[in-house]
């Protein structure tokens, strides 16, 4: 019996060694997010976004922040 070789789609040529699996994935880590502090009230915020706790950017209030999302 021949096996179709069609049948199975592109295919790696070869199986990828576990050392070569693992130095490849030594560039794959989280980083921690980048966050930075509200000069208004001091919450911690994402930078260059309006603060989520008082809606201040850059010193004046960006946004209304109402009771139901404090
Ligand atoms: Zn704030």
């Amino acid at each position: 019996m021949k096996l179709d070789i069609t049948l199975f789609g592109a295919l790696p040529f070869r199986r990828i060694s576990k050392t070569a699996k693992r130095q490849r994935r030594t560039h794959l880590k989280k980083t921690a997010p980048t966050v930075t502090t509200c000069s208004n009230c001091g919450a911690v915020v994402a930078p260059h976004r309006a603060c989520t706790k008082c809606g201040y950017y850059k010193g004046k209030e960006a946004i209304k922040v109402t009771k139901e999302e404090k």
